[in-house]
């Protein structure tokens, strides 16, 4: 553990085993994990058909690169391109992250609009790489690695769909941002920087790294305000834990990029993809988006009537409360400690609740119950 550099701000608890909704440390206690990784474990920890699927995969293939085809590799691409939704003859770039999503995605644009600006909204988040950080405007991620990539600009949220001009390669946002604390972009702005992309043929990036993967009580976040993107980036839950990302592009710019233009070792690995396969099948399951809806919104009603909630928001399993009088980091500390209830704080005053998409009623009662009486003290 020494030997880490000390770019995160670890908690001192050291797990050792997970079984959906619940953790395990080093002492056997146990813990209710409302946080899965930051939205990565949606269908629970060591979900058995995720744990049997990457075991099989691992016997037969682990590694072969991308100067060859693989089933699971093309299945899935075939399978994302599909649940896209965004259009018959839509294609699929694989990564190994989020940024790395985002990275495509950036290159993509530019090569489809050369020479075209980014605009991007304050309190983004779009990853750690130079390109991702670039269009990532908060002062504290990026003044101490200056000089950033150009060309990016960032704007108000509001202020969105006028800064879209001829010049603009994209747009790129989070349909609901959550790292900055999840905040939804409201429907109507969403819907303005669509027409101003059409108006000025620059492309509509959303990134659904954290929305997507059924995070919102639909697949991506975008089919429930109805505003389609040209391309759309996921990661984080794709592969019930393993690295894996994808951008996904409409028909219009399925084929932009051209053998050399990009990629990556690993990308798409059919160890990974098998995986990814398993927590689609999970997903697949008739209700399942219904049923995250339902108990995001047991959870929301039950957050709105805890002491010291002044404000909830997010949508199906992503949901964020503002606190009054309550330092939220402290609350999140003692909420480990004291009730071992796994959460995360994105700011001052504010908690996030990302929960295991199979995270029962019961369980939601329960981390309600820690909450209640870490709050009541
Ligand atoms: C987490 C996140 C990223 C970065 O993903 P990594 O896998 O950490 O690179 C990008 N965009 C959004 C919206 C995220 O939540």
């Amino acid at each position: 553990m020494t030997a880490l550099m000390g770019n995160y701000a670890r908690t001192d608890v050291e797990f050792v085993r997970g079984a959906g909704s619940w953790l395990w440390d080093a002492d056997e206690h146990e813990y209710l994990d409302f946080l899965t990784g930051i939205s990565v474990c949606n269908v629970g920890h060591c979900h058995p058909a995720v744990v049997a699927a990457i075991a099989r995969q691992a016997a037969e293939l682990i590694h072969v690169g991308n100067l060859f085809w693989t089933e699971p590799g093309m299945r899935l691409a075939t399978r994302l391109a599909d649940g896209s939704g965004l259009g018959e003859g839509s294609k699929v770039y694989f990564a190994n992250s989020g940024a790395e999503a985002n990275e495509a995605a950036l290159k993509l644009a530019r090569k489809a609009r050369p020479g075209g600006s980014f605009v991007v909204a304050h309190g983004g988040f779009h990853g750690r790489t130079y390109g991702a950080l670039s269009a990532t405007p908060q002062e504290a991620k990026q003044a101490p690695f200056a000089p950033l990539v150009p060309g990016f600009r960032p704007v108000a949220i509001p202020d969105l769909a006028a800064a879209v001009d001829a010049g603009t390669a994209a747009v790129v946002v989070e349909p609901i941002q959550g790292e900055s604390g999840v905040h939804p972009l409201p429907a109507s702005v969403l819907a303005e920087v669509r027409a101003a992309c059409d108006a000025h043929g620059a492309l509509l990036v959303f990134d659904e790294v954290q929305t997507g993967m059924g995070r919102t009580g639909s697949l991506w976040a975008w089919e429930q305000v109805g505003v389609r993107p040209d391309l759309m980036t996921t990661a984080k839950a794709l592969g019930g834990g393993l690295p894996i990302g994808a951008l996904m592009a409409s028909p219009q710019y399925a084929d932009t990029f051209a053998p050399g233009d990009h990629g990556s070792t690993f990308a798409g690995g059919p160890v990974a993809c098998a995986a990814a396969h398993a927590v689609l099948d999970l997903l697949e399951a008739p209700g399942f988006f219904g049923g995250v809806r339902e108990r995001g919104e047991l959870l929301a009603e039950g957050l709105r009537e805890l002491p010291g909630v002044r404000e909830v928001r997010g949508r199906g399993l992503m949901l964020a409360a503002d606190l009054t009088g309550i330092d939220a980091p402290a609350l999140v500390r003692r909420a480990l400690d004291e009730e071992r209830l796994v959460l995360n704080a994105t700011g001052p005053v504010t908690v996030r609740f990302l929960p295991s998409l199979i995270v029962t009623a019961e369980e939601v009662h329960d981390a309600l119950a820690r909450l209640g009486r870490l709050l009541a003290r």
